[in-house]
């Protein structure tokens, strides 16, 4: 048999436990870089705040909070594209530096000696942060219970411990908490794969519940048949072959989807770009459908037939757009800004994304300053981004090749994203 001698590099205990050992370092070394980062940001964003013209340009009118509020975002701005991640993802994580250094100032100690990993930090950093500020009883006892559990707890053992530990020390009734929450209730879209998206609503538990019920209601009614009872004529037709679930997902689908006009009689549709051969049937090449992406040629066949509630844009099968004409008038006509809704997605921040419909078509040279209402100077930008093109030291030129890059007040150059198709 083998001796296995402790110090022996060949040995398979030895080598695992090296390995081990560097596993653990490095995990340490994560936590504490991470809190060194969130430090950081927050006290760049603490710059901003406190010297705004750091970042800002002389044209930004506004009080002085508000001057010192767009100087903090256009530091973001400046932090996201050095880093790589959405000016969010900088908000959020100097925000849950200040919120964990001054409200769990044992977790924060820990984090930044790397006892505690970055999840629970961020745990921590939410539900402290979703705590009153004038309860200082309340925010001690959440750092003193849950300062050990930080250290010893997986992510989703310490979840549930720090929700349980807010719910005990919390200074205000549900009903009163409720109504605070309920006011961030919304909806999104998020693109998945295979032609796929997922739209999620974040609810008052009631109207979520009733919403399901609804849904299983008509369910069961689609799966029972029960008009075949009564009309022996559709006893012909096939059985039900969905499934509940994706009869729910139909129903839901119908109810939501099915609409072609909102209530106050605007119409509301969504752009589907077509090639022209796919429309015809002789090509398979996928269509775009605005805010998300390629969808097969069948499904872009059948919506751009039948369904009302969609906007055709089609396309050459050469040239690909028959809409790439140099334009003579200010006004960016309808089809133009469809089509250019489709091309650029959503606004040209890196990183940004926020969806067309709600943006600005800015010229990138300005009208005034002889820019053209043409394809390759104009694009999407949110109110926020648009802001900081004309007020926050920040430019965008578009090269020969018709890349667009931004320049930040601090002089990052950093090209925009490519469209996403
Ligand atoms: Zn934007």
């Amino acid at each position: 048999m083998e001796e296995i001698r402790p110090l022996d590099p060949r040995s398979a205990l030895v080598r695992a436990e090296f390995a081990i050992a560097r596993a653990e370092v490095a995990s340490h070394a994560a936590n504490r870089v991470a809190a060194d980062q969130w430090a950081a940001l927050s006290e760049t964003l603490r710059e901003a705040r406190e010297h705004p013209r750091l970042f800002v340009g002389p044209s930004v009118r506004g009080s002085e909070r508000e001057i010192s509020e767009f100087a903090e975002r256009s530091a973001a701005a400046d932090l996201a594209i050095r880093l790589n991640v959405s000016e969010q993802a900088v908000r959020n994580r100097a925000h849950q530096a200040d919120t964990l250094r001054h409200r769990t100032p044992t977790i924060w100690a820990r984090f930044h000696e790397g006892d505690v990993s970055v999840a629970n930090a961020a745990t921590a950093a939410r539900l402290a942060g979703s705590l009153p500020g004038d309860a200082p009883e309340a925010l001690a006892a959440f750092d003193e219970r849950l300062a050990d559990a930080a250290r010893n707890l997986t992510p989703g053992a310490f979840r549930s411990k720090a929700r349980a530990v807010r719910e005990q020390v919390h200074s205000l009734s549900l009903s009163n908490r409720h109504a605070h929450a309920a006011e961030q209730r919304g909806v999104w879209v998020d693109a998945d794969l295979d032609g796929m998206a997922y739209l999620t609503a974040y609810l008052p538990a009631f109207a979520a519940r009733q919403a399901m019920a609804r849904l299983d209601h008509f369910a069961a009614v689609l799966a029972e048949r029960p008009e075949l009872a009564e009309r022996p004529e559709l006893a012909e037709r096939p059985e039900e072959s969905r499934t509940l679930a994706q009869l729910r997902a139909d129903v839901a689908a119908d109810l939501l989807g099915g609409v072609t006009a909102s209530p106050t009689g605007v119409g509301v549709s969504v752009a589907v770009t077509v090639p022209v051969l796919t429309l015809l049937g002789r090509s398979e090449e996928p269509a775009l459908l605005e805010g998300y992406g390629p969808i097969d040629a069948a499904t872009a066949r059948r919506i751009a037939g039948h369904a009302p509630s969609f906007t055709r844009i089609l396309t050459h099968p050469v040239n690909g757009t028959v809409l790439n004409v140099d334009r003579t008038s200010y006004r960016v006509p309808a089809d133009l800004k469809r089509w250019l809704g489709v091309r650029d997605g959503g606004c040209v921040f890196p990183g940004c994304g926020r969806s067309a419909r709600r943006c600005d078509l800015d010229h990138t040279v300005a009208w005034a300053s002889g820019g053209t209402t043409a394809v390759d100077n104009l694009a999407h930008l949110c109110r926020h981004h648009h802001r900081l093109k004309h007020e926050g030291k920040w430019s965008l030129e578009r090269d020969t090749n018709g890349r667009l890059a931004w320049k930040s007040p601090t002089g990052r150059v950093r090209n925009a994203d490519p469209p996403p198709f």
